[in-house]
C-alpha cells in the first residue's frame, strides 16, 4: 500500500517515495517565541504531530526538526521599533532571552497538554547565526544578493534570471508582484520590492545583534529555517510543513534560498495545514477574537460555557483533515465531547467483554482494519480513521448486549488496533470524560458552599475548602467573574 500526500508545490496528491528507503526527514516551522502560542497555533502543531505519529504507525523512522524563532522574525521593514521581541521585551520589562525562555517553557507546556509528541531536534535560531552567516556569504558569491549599508538582500530577480522561479509555490505571477507592489518606508534601499532581507544592519539601539562581515546585525526570518533545515536534513529532504499563512512569502523564499545555494529544490513535498478560525471569524490577536490554551481549559474566557479537557480539544481539531479549516466553537466543543467519551467507552469497554460462543458474527475486522490504513495513507485522513473508529464502537456496544459475535481472538486483535488508532495514531488520553459534567457540577457545588462561608465570613471553613482541593489537584481560582477550577 502506498502512502499519498498532497504536494502544496505541484498542488496534486502524490505518491510518496522518501529519498532514502524507510527513512524520512520532516521539517516544521516552529513558533516565534515572543508571546503565548495560541489555539491556531496549536492546530497547526498538532496536525503535524498527527503526522508525525502516522509516519512512525507506518514504519518509517523520522527525523523531525521542529525549529524556535528566537530571533530575526520581524516586521518588513526591520527597524528596531518594529522587532517583535524588542517591543515585547520592553513591555515586559524582560531581557530579550528571558523573553525566549518564558514563551518556549510556556509552549512546551501547552504542548505536552494536548500530548504532542516532542520534535527529534528543536534548534533554535540564535544557535544558528554562524550557518545563518555562510549562507549570506554563499549567496553573495554566487551573485543571488547584495549588501546595502550592512544590510545583505535576497535578490529575486536575479534568481529568476539565472532560471530560478519565485512564486511557484504561491503561484504567484512575479511580473504581477513587482507591478503591485508599493515600496514601503525603510525599504526603498532594496532594488525590488519583492527582495527580502538574509541579514539586517542593527542600529545601535537593537539589543540581539552579532558580528557578521557587513557589521552588526541580524539574520533575516526566512535564512534560519534554510540554515536549519539543511544542516539537520540535507540539502534535499522529504517533507517540509507550517501553517497556509506560511506559504508567501516565507516557504516561497526557502525554496528560492535553498535552490539558489544548492542547485536543487530543498524540498520534495510541502504540505500545508488549515487555519482555525473562532465563531467563523479569522483567529488573531490584534481584533481580539483570540483564545489562549489554558483559557480553553480552565473555561476563563467569554466565548465557551464551560472548560474543555485538552484530549477532547484535540479529538475535535482531528475530526476535521489536516487541509480543512476548523471554527472553534461551544456547540462544536460539546458534540466532540459527546464523541469522544462514547468512543473510550467503547475502548474501555473492549477490555471487559468475554468471546462469543458462536463466533459468526457480521463484523470483518481485517476488512475494517484496512479501510483504516488506508485513511492514513490517503493523505492522513483523520475524519475518515475517525469514522471507521466509530463503526467499531458500534460493534463494541452490540456486542456487549450479545448483538455481535467475536471470538477471544477478534477481541483482542480489536483491542490491539483499536489502542493503536486511538492513543498511538491520534494521541487521545484516557481520562475520565464520562463523568466530567458531573465533577463539573460537583465542584459548582463546593464553589457555591465557599462563597457561602466566605459571606459569613467564616474564612477558616473558605481555606479549608480551597485547600483540600488543592491537595487533590484542583485549583480554584478567583476573579471578578466569580471562581473557576483548573484540574491538574
Ligand atoms: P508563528 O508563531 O506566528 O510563526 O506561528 C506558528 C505556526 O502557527 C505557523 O505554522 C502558523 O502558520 C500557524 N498559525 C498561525 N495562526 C494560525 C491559525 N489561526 N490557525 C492555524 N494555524 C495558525
Ligand atoms: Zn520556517
Amino acid at each position: 500500500m502506498e502512502l499519498k500526500l498532497y504536494n502544496s508545490l505541484s498542488g496534486q496528491k502524490e505518491t510518496f517515495k522518501p529519498i532514502l528507503e524507510g527513512n524520512i526527514g520532516m521539517y516544521v516551522c516552529g513558533p516565534t517565541v515572543y508571546s503565548n502560542v495560541h489555539m491556531g497555533n496549536v492546530r497547526t502543531f498538532m496536525s503535524f504531530d498527527f503526522i508525525y505519529r502516522t509516519l512512525l504507525y507506518l514504519g518509517y523512522k523520522v527525523r523531525y526538526v521542529r525549529n524556535i524563532t528566537d530571533a530575526g522574525h520581524l516586521t518588513d521593514d526591520g527597524t528596531v521599533e518594529n522587532d517583535r521581541f524588542v517591543k515585547q521585551s520592553r513591555l515586559e520589562k524582560l531581557e530579550p532571552m528571558e523573553l525566549v525562555q518564558k514563551y518556549t517553557v510556556d509552549f512546551h507546556k501547552v504542548l505536552e497538554r494536548f500530548n504532542l509528541l516532542p520534535p527529534t531536534i528543536e534548534p533554535t535560531a540564535t544557535g544558528h547565526i554562524l550557518e545563518q552567516l555562510e549562507l549570506t556569504k554563499l549567496l553573495l558569491e554566487k551573485g543571488y544578493a547584495y549588501e546595502v549599508n550592512g544590510s545583505v538582500y535576497f535578490d529575486v530577480r536575479a534568481y529568476n534570471e539565472k532560471g530560478g522561479n519565485y512564486g511557484e509555490l504561491s503561484k504567484r505571477n512575479i511580473d504581477e508582484l513587482y507591478a503591485n507592489t508599493r515600496i514601503l518606508d525603510g525599504q526603498d534601499e532594496k532594488k525590488n520590492p519583492q527582495d527580502f532581507a538574509l541579514w539586517k544592519n542593527a542600529s545601535p539601539a537593537h539589543i540581539m545583534k552579532w558580528p557578521s562581515p557587513w557589521g552588526e546585525g541580524f539574520p533575516g526570518w526566512h535564512l534560519e529555517c534554510t540554515a536549519m533545515s539543511t544542516k539537520y536534513l540535507g540539502e534535499t529532504f522529504d517533507i517540509h510543513g507550517g501553517g497556509m499563512d506560511l506559504k508567501f512569502p516565507h516557504h516561497e523564499c526557502e525554496i528560492a534560498q535553498g535552490t539558489a545555494c544548492n542547485g536543487a529544490s530543498p524540498v520534495n513535498y510541502w504540505l500545508h495545514t488549515n487555519m482555525l478560525t473562532l465563531n467563523g471569524q479569522k483567529m488573531s490577536k490584534s481584533t481580539g477574537n483570540t483564545i489562549l490554551p489554558i483559557e480553553l481549559i480552565t473555561g476563563e474566557n467569554t466565548f465557551f460555557e464551560k472548560p474543555f479537557h485538552p484530549t477532547v480539544v484535540r479529538f475535535f481539531f482531528l475530526q476535521a483533515h489536516y487541509r480543512s479549516v476548523v471554527d472553534l466553537s461551544n456547540e462544536a466543543l460539546v458534540a466532540s465531547e459527546k464523541g469522544y467519551t462514547r468512543l473510550m467507552e467503547a475502548v474501555k469497554l473492549l477490555k471487559s467483554l468475554v468471546p462469543a460462543q458462536s463466533t459468526e458474527g457480521s463484523f470483518d475486522l481485517k476488512a475494517w482494519k484496512l479501510k483504516c490504513d488506508e485513511a492514513l495513507l490517503d493523505d492522513f485522513n483523520s475524519p475518515i480513521l475517525i469514522a471507521h473508529l466509530f463503526e467499531a464502537v458500534k460493534v463494541i456496544f452490540a456486542a456487549k448486549e450479545g448483538k455481535e459475535s467475536l471470538s477471544q481472538e477478534d477481541l483482542d486483535a480489536l483491542a490491539e488496533a483499536m489502542n493503536c488508532f486511538v492513543l498511538e495514531v491520534l494521541g487521545l488520553e484516557e481520562v475520565e470524560a464520562a463523568h466530567s459534567d458531573k465533577l463539573d457540577s460537583a465542584l459548582k457545588v463546593l464553589i457555591d458552599l465557599r462563597d457561602q462561608a466566605r459571606q459569613s465570613k467564616n474564612w477558616s471553613l473558605s481555606d479549608q475548602i480551597r485547600d483540600k482541593l488543592l491537595v487533590e489537584g484542583i485549583e480554584l481560582k478567583d476573579s471578578r467573574d466569580g471562581t473557576s477550577y483548573l484540574i491538574n
